[in-house]
């Protein structure tokens, strides 16, 4: 194949758990990918590392303080270097750039993925927080300029492939979780959890951020908000399974009973290849699925006492308006906090909770009053950990 047919990709996040696995995809198929642009934070060596090997078009670091180690690193090679967060809503809009996969992390994803989406380019979506932000608005984009956004989440990407062929309509999502490292644990065991147990998922390895959301079941809430504006599905007909051996990657039902589900070992390269393939599907190198080894696959109901954080979600869901934008700052916020050992696991809930009761609803928030929400409801959740 000629290179010029290579799918040109941006990654927002290259040297993130997603986006350093993404490589790997784009390794195994150099004759159908190319990484055209290359983005990250903080972590401007590994980027440098990865601009070397990939020879990228563009390179972009977010944090403008490491602008000038980049672009000395970098000055013999004919890649161009940029730097701060105008540069990433600018870098996706390049126009041989086909696909912008979204693996940073957190809200500051949602301005450089409406870039995207305005600028007409398919969406390869790993960063939820955008849709749990702002769904109706990405929805809506996207719609009007007539983009795909494909599912990286595993789960999302699950019921995507699931849905492959289908046109009739979803009766129910099955959307399981790991139930994470605290899956069997009591309220008071909860209590005294530490980041360091926190932060050990037992069946996937992740960037820190997504590994606190799981334990607190944050995550699965995250996912929920995710599934409705991925499927179009109302809150009632998505139902989370715990299914701790991460096997079965999510499921859906149809209107005759027939359940649909995608299974395979826990590798997220696979729907991250798939993101990029979609509709086809190519050979990996990936480990096979060997259900004899597996053996046992089991499916528990989810405990909203314990892991009050999926109630929330839900809570935010049925409310709408900017109320899932709210709940996105204050998990950010006692994310951050229990990291830095600020607060402990159960207050995390409280904090979202309390915010959720404060901070200012707005039933149909525009772009500027979801950058409001998210301020107020920071500033609002920063007070309560700091009465701990
Ligand atoms: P990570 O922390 O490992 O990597 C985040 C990447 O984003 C890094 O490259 C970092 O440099 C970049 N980044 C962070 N903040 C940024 C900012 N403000 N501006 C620009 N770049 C920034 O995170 P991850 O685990 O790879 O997760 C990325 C996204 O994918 C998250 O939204 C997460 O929920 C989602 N996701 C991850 C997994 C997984 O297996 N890791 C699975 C499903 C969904
Ligand atoms: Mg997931």
């Amino acid at each position: 194949m000629n290179t010029n047919e290579k799918k040109k990709i941006a990654i927002l996040g290259s040297t993130g758990s997603i986006g350093t696995q993404a490589l790997q995809v784009i390794e195994e198929h150099p004759d159908l990918y190319e990484a055209y642009v290359l983005t990250a934070n903080n972590r401007v060596e590994l980027l440098i590392e990865q601009a070397r090997r990939f020879m990228p078009e563009a390179v972009v670091i977010a944090n403008e303080k490491k602008y000038e180690i980049l672009r000395e690193a970098l000055a013999d090679l004919p890649i161009k270097v940029y730097a701060g967060d105008d540069a990433l809503c600018q870098i996706v809009r390049e126009k041989p750039v086909s696909m912008v996969l979204t693996a940073m992390v957190g809200f500051a994803g949602l301005k450089p993925t409406i870039s995207a989406i305005e600028a007409g380019k398919s969406i390869a979506l790993a960063n939820k927080e955008t849709l749990v932000v702002a769904g109706e608005l990405i929805n809506r984009l996207a719609n009007d300029r007539h983009v795909d956004i494909i599912p990286v989440d595993s789960e999302h990407s699950a019921i995507f492939q699931c849905l492959a062929g289908e046109i009739s309509p979803i009766e129910k999502i099955i959307l399981t979780a790991s139930g994470g490292p605290f899956r069997t644990f009591t309220r008071e065991q909860l209590a005294a959890v530490t980041k360091a147990q926190a932060l050990k998922h037992p069946n996937w390895t992740m960037g820190a951020k997504i590994t606190i959301d799981s334990a607190s079941m944050m995550n699965k809430g995250f996912e929920v908000i995710e599934a409705k504006w991925l499927f179009g599905v109302e809150p009632e007909q998505i139902q989370v399974v715990v299914h701790p051996q991460s096997i079965v990657h999510s499921a859906v039902q149809f209107a005759d009973g027939a359940v649909k589900a995608q299974l395979g070992v826990p590798d997220m390269r696979v729907p991250i290849q798939y993101a990029f393939s979609y509709p086809l599907r190519l050979h990996s190198s990936f480990e096979r699925l060997d259900l004899f080894k597996t053996s046992t696959l089991t499916f528990e109901e989810p405990d909203t006492e314990r892991f009050h954080n999926l109630a929330l979600a839900y809570e935010a869901l049925r409310k709408g308006g900017n109320m899932p934008c709210i709940v996105n700052a204050a998990n950010e916020v006692v994310n951050r906090a229990f990291l830095d050992d600020r607060i402990g696991f159960l207050q995390m809930s409280d904090v979202i909770a309390a915010t959720m009761q404060k901070a200012t609803f707005i039933k149909e928030p525009t772009y500027e009053d979801y950058l409001q929400t998210d301020a107020e409801a920071r500033r609002i959740a920063g007070g309560f950990v700091g009465e701990y």
